[in-house]
């Protein structure tokens, strides 16, 4: 079978800073070690070591792009569900890795890219007829957030009634959720923008840290053979999640709204996590997808039929190295998943 693991990435945000004596990147790209003294006074250091994917340091967007996303896109446009997820604490990089910077091209992040490649593939492969539509939620302390349907003239900051569905062929959708139709790389982008847009006016006008939310950025792919005229035709998701900030709050000064935010993610996260890991276990039959929205808006786009890739952003500084140790152990845990891809086709009635 098409079986592959969780592929696991590792990017280490730049910096002034960065501490040499505390994480290791070894030449074969692929481990890093990290040191951290557990008692300063006996000077014992403690060591661990993380073999994953790849560790991407002093990599460009471009070459992210390349080694992380370009394999899961092509393979959404061939039919297979694909996730991308950046997972790491607030600043370490996991909206530059997903967006990127407006400063310059040369910075767009997974998402603008991903749209151009999806643009260009779509125009190469003239055989088949291909379907688009985007959808941007947003999900807020377990609230469903339609970053797109101030479009439709709705409006976005209004609680709307959206839920998490699954139906027998169609998979996992949610009712409510805006899906607009994209024919070229420039509408697409100007949707991304609008999304954008939205997220930041929200947050501001509710009062609200954008870090707290999981982003969930999807391509909904159709397509049909030109060629042969069978009634059947593919689809696949293609989703871009930039996820909350995974940070644990010192137990002082955390209360009311900061308080339950950190609850929420810190539930959203973990069922994230277990149900990666029952995922890879094929004598659980049982995955708690429907925990949490996170997974249960994901369920078919994590395990199972689908390519799943986690980039784990670090910082490279020693103010940071618990948090870093609690992001690697978390990536590293991941790694070992493996999923069965499998292009899903269906048969008009
Ligand atoms: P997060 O989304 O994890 O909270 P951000 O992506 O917002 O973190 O990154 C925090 C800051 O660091 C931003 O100003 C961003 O532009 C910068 N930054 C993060 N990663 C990189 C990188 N690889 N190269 C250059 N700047 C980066």
């Amino acid at each position: 079978s098409n079986s592959s693991e969780v592929a696991v990435f590792v990017r280490i945000r730049p910096t002034a800073h960065f501490a040499t004596d505390l994480i290791e990147c070894l030449p074969d790209e692929q481990t890093v070690n990290i040191y951290h003294r557990k008692d300063s006074k006996k000077g014992q250091r403690s060591s661990w070591s993380f073999r994953l994917e790849g560790v991407l340091q002093n990599v460009s967007q471009e070459e992210v792009y390349a080694k992380v996303c370009r394999r899961v896109v092509l393979g959404a446009l061939d039919g297979y569900n694909g996730t991308v997820m950046c997972f790491g604490q607030t600043g370490a990089g996991k909206t530059y890795t997903m967006t990127g910077s407006t400063e310059s091209y040369k910075q767009r992040g997974i998402i603008p890219r991903a749209l151009q490649e999806v643009f260009q593939e779509v125009e190469k492969r003239t055989e088949y007829a291909y379907s688009l539509h985007m959808s941007y939620l947003e999900i807020y302390n377990e609230t469903l957030v339609d970053l797109l349907s101030s479009l439709r003239g709705t409006p976005h900051l209004s609680p709307r009634d959206m839920v998490v569905m699954e139906e027998p062929g169609r998979g996992v959708f949610i009712r409510g959720l805006s899906l607009h139709p994209v024919h070229s790389e420039e509408e697409a982008l100007n949707l991304l923008f609008e999304g954008e847009m939205n997220r930041i006016i929200g947050c501001h006008t509710l009062n609200r840290n954008s870090s707290r939310s999981h982003c969930i950025f999807t391509v909904h792919i159709e397509s049909r053979s030109r060629t042969l005229s069978d009634a059947k035709y593919i689809t696949s998701k293609l989703n871009l999640v930039d996820l909350a900030g995974s940070e644990r709050l010192g137990k002082t000064g955390s209360e009311g709204q900061m308080l339950k935010e950190a609850m929420y993610i810190h539930k959203s996260l973990s069922f994230l996590e277990q149900a990666i890991l029952a995922l890879g276990d094929r004598r659980r039959d049982h995955v708690p997808f429907r925990q949490t929205k996170l997974t249960h808006a994901l369920k078919d786009s994590l395990g199972g039929n689908c390519n799943t890739v986690l980039v784990a952003n670090i910082y490279g500084e020693a103010v940071q190295i618990k948090e870093t140790l609690s992001t690697l152990r978390f990536a590293s845990r991941m790694k070992c998943v493996r999923t069965d891809p499998a292009v899903n086709e269906h048969q008009d009635p």
